[in-house]
């Protein structure tokens, strides 16, 4: 591998490799099995017989420079100063001295949590929210924050029948992972934008403002011989790409704003393809700053599936086998006219049979 000194330019992120831990560069491509030691560790071992250790530990992603500094001098004492983000925020030391893994576990354990690995849950994977996006329809830290102090059993160890992994994203346009998450917690608008007649010919440009609209509900018009633009509200879905590029369109709501969850999402597989989340809970709607309906909500599906499923099987391979009459029983979730897919599309995710099972 000498990718980088190919590399003609300084354009875009530096090339991985040199961030290899060197057990990683030296045994690149060549490893013979990996398996989890204990909740939150795990080992790689190669061909060669080099042996590679992994200490996963929480991190809650909104980071203050304060936990940064944490962990940056616990791998410099413990990991050579390797370590890594996942995909789902967990922080990952890569250890090559085995004798480093309970000491590092024990001041981890300090400040955060250790574990997220298995049969767990790991890291909240989870977008902007309040904080940041301008079309956010709920918080996402702050939902990730309280709905992991009820789950951080799970994630500390491996009693769950199988990997559970979850998602929020603060609006249908979901940044996160939302569609290929075990339970994934999804902000709803349920008003159209409401249109500011009086800036918008100021701040928006009228056919870029148009053509935003996913669902052509967007159009031009005229008010008092000034252009603006006008809603058609039967075909809007309230995702709220219009008030992106134009800010007199704003779609929040304080009062209708809300949760909804989804269940049964995963990626793929060797044995099985990936799998979208289905609607659990239509709406709940937003109370922060702890969010108690929500976080019941969650821990329920998480405790009946955790009841139910067989050994190994992920959520929506559970939902399957048992069938969703089935799931809506045990969860005691209510089956309401939100859950019929009634989207003009819809046609090829229809149940085309007329057989249920219970
Ligand atoms: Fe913004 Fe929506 Fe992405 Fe949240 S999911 S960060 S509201 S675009
Ligand atoms: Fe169109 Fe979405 Fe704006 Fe509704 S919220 S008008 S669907 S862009």
């Amino acid at each position: 591998m000498s990718v980088t000194t190919e590399r003609r330019t300084d354009i875009g992120p530096p090339h991985y490799e040199q961030f290899l831990h060197p057990i990683i560069k030296a045994n690149y491509g060549k490893w013979k099995y990996h398996e989890g030691l204990k909740p939150g560790v795990f080992v790689h071992v190669a061909e060669s017989g080099d042996s590679i250790y992994t200490v996963r530990a929480a991190s809650p992603r909104l980071i203050s420079t304060d936990f940064v500094r944490k962990l940056t001098a616990l791998a410099d004492k413990y990991s050579d100063g390797y370590l890594r983000f996942t995909s789902r925020n967990n922080v990952e030391f890569l250890l090559g001295n085995k004798d480093n893994i309970d000491p590092l576990i024990k001041e981890l354990e300090e400040f955060t949590l250790v574990g997220g690995t298995g049969r767990s849950i790991s890291n909240i994977v989870h977008t902007q929210g309040w904080v940041h996006c301008h079309s956010s329809a709920t918080d996402a830290s702050g939902l990730v924050k309280v709905v992991m102090d009820e789950l951080a059993e799970y994630f500390t160890s491996m009693k769950l029948p199988h990997k559970l992994r979850l998602a929020v994203a603060c609006c249908l346009n979901m940044c996160g992972a939302v569609h290929a998450s075990d339970i994934a917690i999804l902000g709803v608008h349920r008003t159209p934008p409401r249109i500011d007649h009086k800036n918008l010919p100021n701040l928006c440009e009228i056919p870029t403002t148009v053509a935003s609209c996913p669902n052509n509900a967007v159009r031009p018009t005229s008010i008092e011989g000034r252009s603006t633009v006008k809603v058609d509200e039967d075909k809007c879905m309230y995702c709220g790409n219009c008030f992106t590029v134009c800010p007199a369109m704003p779609i929040a709501d304080a009062l209708n704003d809300g949760v909804s969850i989804w269940v049964g999402g995963k990626i793929s597989n060797a044995r099985t393809e990936p799998m979208f989340t289905k609607l659990a809970v239509p709406y709940i709607p937003n109370n922060p700053p702890r969010w108690p309906e929500v976080t019941d909500a969650v821990k329920n599906i998480v405790e009946v599936y955790a009841k139910n499923a067989k050994p190994y099987e992920r959520m929506g391979e559970w939902i399957n086998r048992i069938g969703w009459p089935k799931f809506f029983d045990l969860t005691g979730i209510e089956f309401t006219k939100y859950h019929l897919d009634d989207f003009r599309h819809a046609g090829t995710t229809y149940r085309r049979s007329l057989q249920n099972r219970y």
